[in-house]
């Protein structure tokens, strides 16, 4: 299989890069990840972490239900970017549980057709569905990540890559349950689109700025230069 630029999030400076490059013809000096063949190894790596991670979430979610949601939980659910309001307590959390189970059932179910499998088996209870589900896609997630029709697809919430799905699962359900607590967010305004949109999450390489249409990456060096950069400005 040839080798292509890495889909994930490594590369999205890159690509947002690539863009302005095709469109005004702004040069840049962002070196693009080669995956190995499609994902890169960190990228994989993460994906498959994320994975693992799932099962447990889930049933975090769940607890919050028990023990009420705060209006945090209010947010958007889904990949269309659809807002769920929660009329009734613990509906929050039954909507959050729906998108992530409903959303790997589908991914399994996925896989299964492509690859020629079986059906998918009953297996009781939701939690125990999405076990299976976590199970059966963690065997296949080479492929997945590779050989799926949607493996090439660039990340972002509309994507059907397999990977791009299991980060948004992991990444809605950590903010659902207060996980991404230890997140930085940075006081200087984005150096590409200007919005105070700068964000490191805990264990993370890059801060990234989490406005849907810039997502930019940088270095914490970039981050300094970019610092000087705008005390310089102010100094004149
Ligand atoms: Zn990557
Ligand atoms: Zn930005």
């Amino acid at each position: 299989m040839i080798p292509s630029f890495c889909p994930g999030r490594c590369n999205n400076a890159w690509r947002v890069a690539e863009a302005a490059l095709a469109a005004e013809g702004t040069p840049h000096d962002i070196p693009a990840i080669w995956g190995r063949p499609v994902h890169c190894e960190r990228c994989a790596t993460r994906a498959c972490a994320q994975l693992a991670e799932l099962p447990e979430l889930i049933v975090a979610i769940g607890l919050e239900a028990l023990h009420g949601t705060g209006p945090r939980a209010a947010g958007v659910v889904g990949r269309t970017g659809r807002v769920a309001s929660p009329s009734w307590p613990g509906q929050a959390a039954r909507l959050m549980t729906d998108h992530i189970v409903g959303g790997l059932l589908e991914l399994e179910d996925d896989v299964r057709e492509l690859r020629g499998l079986g059906m998918r088996p009953g297996r009781g209870t939701e939690v125990q569905n999405a076990v299976g589900a976590v199970a059966f896609l963690t065997a296949h997630l080479e492929w997945a990540l590779s050989e799926h029709p949607a493996a090439l697809e660039a990340h972002d919430r509309m994507s059907a890559n397999p990977a791009a799905q299991i980060a948004g699962w992991h990444r809605a359900a950590q903010r659902f349950t207060g996980r991404d607590a230890r997140v930085e967010h940075y006081c200087l305004p984005c150096p590409r689109c200007d919005l105070l949109t700068l964000y490191r999450g805990d264990g993370e390489d890059y801060i990234e700025c989490r406005n849907v249409s810039c997502q930019v990456l940088l270095t914490a060096s970039e981050y300094q230069d970019h610092s000087r950069e705008l005390a310089g400005a102010l100094n004149v």
